[in-house]
């Protein structure tokens, strides 16, 4: 069975760094690629950290039920294919989500098992220093993403676990550990234990009687 990790943060967070981390760390766990209207980035490249689509294009797709989820953040439009779920579970893999919380939000109907992890900046002197050495954007917008995290920080309370970015080797840790204790939960471990039952001479459906 999947699991699918939703991660959410203000900008500037350091998100995709931890996500990066985490995915050249980990065997079988994939990133699902968002769509999004925003332009390119520096050294963001199409397909990779994001697929970038015209307004039109978004608004198609979504109208053709593409999306699990989508929302409208900082101007721009971003959606989550439907198909990525589906696909990493064929692969045998887990998920990266990187929604924001709206998205995160409405996705609870959807993926009621998603385990939701939010990562929080250290302070706000931390998020602005983040987001100004990134530089991509314009003053404005910097300014925009700051007051817009005050409005996502409270939202940390709709999920299951907070990483509070200060240090990205020590977050790196606690994201991985995150990981490992979801993939050792006992639903998760029943393809595993099936062979050692078996092992012990328990057939499986006797073990879960006795367990009732
Ligand atoms: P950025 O433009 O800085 O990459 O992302 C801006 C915000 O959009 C972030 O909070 C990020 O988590 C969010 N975001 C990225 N992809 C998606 C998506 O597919 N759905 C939703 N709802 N938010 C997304």
């Amino acid at each position: 069975m999947s699991i699918v990790f939703v991660i959410s943060a203000p900008s500037g967070a350091g998100k995709s760094t931890l996500v990066n981390a985490v995915l050249a760390s980990e065997e079988r766990i994939e990133f699902a690629t968002s769509v999004t209207t925003r332009r390119p980035r520096a050294r963001e490249i199409d397909g990779q950290e994001y697929s970038f689509v015209s307004r039109d294009r978004f608004l198609e797709m979504r109208d053709n039920g593409e999306f699990l989820e989508w929302a409208e953040v900082f101007g721009h439009l971003y959606g989550t294919p439907a198909s990525a779920v589906g696909q990493a579970r064929a692969r045998g893999n887990d998920l990266i989500l990187d929604i924001d919380v709206q998205g995160a939000s409405s996705l609870i109907e959807e993926l009621p098992n998603a385990v939701k992890i939010f990562i929080l900046p250290p302070s706000t002197a931390k998020l602005e220093k983040r987001l100004t050495k990134r530089s991509s954007d314009e003053d404005a917008v910097i300014e925009r993403r700051l007051r817009e995290a005050s409005r996502e920080v409270r939202e940390y309370k709709s999920y299951d676990y907070v990483v509070i970015n200060n240090e990205v080797e020590e977050s790196v840790a606690r994201l991985r550990a995150i990981l490992l204790a979801e993939r050792s939960k006992r639903e998760q471990m029943e393809r595993a234990i099936g062979p050692i039952l078996n092992d012990f001479g328990i057939h499986r459906d006797a073990a879960a009687e006795a367990s009732e």
